[in-house]
């Protein structure tokens, strides 16, 4: 399979490409390289609950109080910056790029995520820059029910997955140098509460084509999704 990215080819009208999976599955590199290749807009939606879990913690809202954290949803401003070669996620007026990715987010965002409140505030904003992006072009979202919920009707959906080790291997890697067993542990634990939740669960939409990434490398599954959008654009 050819790794070379061309250039982008011309937007699509309308197009949103759904990517869902549990942690460390690739998702993240997987959306912004097909959204790159493609000429796409491309939404984090994992950044948004993680901006959200910043804003509560900062707070000093006890996250494991749903009643608590369901009361404060509507106050931060979070606002997602599409373009996939420099996502950006700012809060408040404040970038928090890298303060989302801390062990105290990550440590609590599943928990945060499970209230409902939470999700429809988030969902809201996720549709409404999905609206923004199709009008001229198209997206790539990425996140745990965007096939299932926020974007049922995306023409392509796909599930990733990957071996929980190899994916505690990456993500320690992009976690620059984490302890591997630690950051599978902590894996493991966000895919439980996010597939036990009662809203929005991770799971496989209908309609999604499961990729298992283990065995492939980036550019390999960047392929593969690139090959299945083309698959729908042809014309019957
Ligand atoms: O993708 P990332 O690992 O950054 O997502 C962080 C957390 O945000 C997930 O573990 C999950 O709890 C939540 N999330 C979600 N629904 C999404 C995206 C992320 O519940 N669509």
């Amino acid at each position: 399979m050819s790794s070379s990215a061309p250039a982008p080819a011309s937007p699509t009208r309308g197009l949103v490409v759904a990517i869902d999976g549990p942690s460390g599955s690739g998702k993240s590199s997987t959306s912004r390289g097909v959204a790159n290749r493609l000429g796409l807009r491309y939404l984090d939606t994992g950044a948004m609950f993680r901006a959200m879990t910043w804003w509560l913690l900062r707070a000093g809202i006890d996250v494991h109080d749903a009643d608590a954290v369901s009361a404060r949803v509507s106050e931060p401003g979070i606002e997602s910056g599409t373009d996939p070669l420099a996502p950006t996620i700012v809060v408040d007026g404040v970038d928090v790029g890298v303060a989302i990715r801390g062990d105290d987010v990550t440590g609590a965002v599943s928990r945060v995520s499970s209230v409902p409140q939470v999700r429809a505030r988030l969902l809201q904003l996720q549709r409404n820059l999905i609206a923004d992006a199709t009008t001229t072009g198209g997206i790539v979202v990425e996140g745990r029910d965007i096939g299932s919920v926020v974007a049922p009707d995306a023409p392509v959906k796909v599930y990733l997955t990957a071996d929980a080790a190899a994916r505690a291997v990456r993500r320690a890697a992009e976690e620059g140098g984490s302890d591997v067993a630690a950051t599978e542990a902590s894996l493991l634990a966000r895919d439980t509460i996010d597939s036990g939740r009662a809203t929005a669960p991770l799971v496989m939409a209908d309609g999604a084509v499961h990729i298992d990434t283990t065995p492939y490398t980036l550019d390999e599954v960047i392929d593969l999704v690139v090959a299945l959008v083309e698959a729908v654009e042809a014309p019957a």
